[in-house]
């Protein structure tokens, strides 16, 4: 099963892209993996990659394109995979549905989760990042216990910076979450409409605990 997951930042679509590659036979693929797995490889795309990275540049979309195609086409991939966050705009989703159709893939389906606004704002207020990962969870999950160990990675501690590896981002104040909401809302938004004329889509309510939503995200795989 090929899935694409979407989300503003704080509905919680880390928690259920983890949840999907543990209860699912898919394997996870962020941009920030792929990216990180390129680099990693040491393949030309990979230079490539870290050249642009290391000059605090955007990577461009046909780059991108490029280092998907690499991904989804590797052995471990055939089994299926749950894309998330990519395609961000229109544009790239039309490169998606291209490379698919070249490669001889599908998507079995689109997964839109949204909340309002406000409830977005007050969750990520209480979020907090992996420094180790990257990933992101969000405090109410945790009930009273302030947590320690990343859920994702285990980590406890990042040895490199030698802090916790679990932190409150600066950025996560109201006026910065309203622009990047802002912004799914005018740029990722019509990927998912465009994405909607090829393939099955589902809108997900993501109000509610962790486990209501993946529960709704079931019930429209079953
Ligand atoms: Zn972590």
């Amino acid at each position: 099963m090929n899935l694409v997951i979407m989300g503003p930042p704080g509905v919680g679509k880390g928690t259920q892209s983890y949840e999907l590659g543990k209860s699912r036979e898919v394997i996870h693929i962020s941009t920030g993996d792929i990216l990180r797995m390129a680099v990693r490889s040491g393949s030309d795309l990979g230079k490539k990659v870290y050249k642009v990275m290391t000059a605090g540049d955007l990577v461009s979309d046909d780059l991108m394109m490029e280092l998907i195609k690499n991904r989804l086409s590797q052995e471990d991939a055939q089994g299926g995979w749950l894309l998330d966050g990519f395609p961000r705009t229109a544009f790239q989703a039309s490169a998606l549905i291209e490379l698919l159709e070249e490669i001889g893939q599908s998507i079995n389906q689109v997964l839109v989760l949204d909340a309002p606004a406000d409830e977005i704002i007050r969750r990520l207020e209480g979020r907090i990042t992996c420094r180790v990962c990257n990933e992101t969870m969000n405090l109410t999950g945790f009930g009273h216990l302030k947590p320690v160990f990343c859920p994702f990675c285990g980590c406890a501690q990042d040895a490199e910076r030698s802090k916790p590896a679990l932190y409150q981002r600066a950025d996560d104040n109201e006026d910065t979450i309203r622009y990047r909401l802002e912004v799914f809302r005018k740029k990722t938004l019509p990927a998912a409409w465009q994405l909607e004329e090829k393939y099955p889509l589902s809108e997900i309510d993501g109000l509610g605990t962790p486990e209501e939503v993946a529960q709704r995200i079931r019930s429209v795989l079953e």
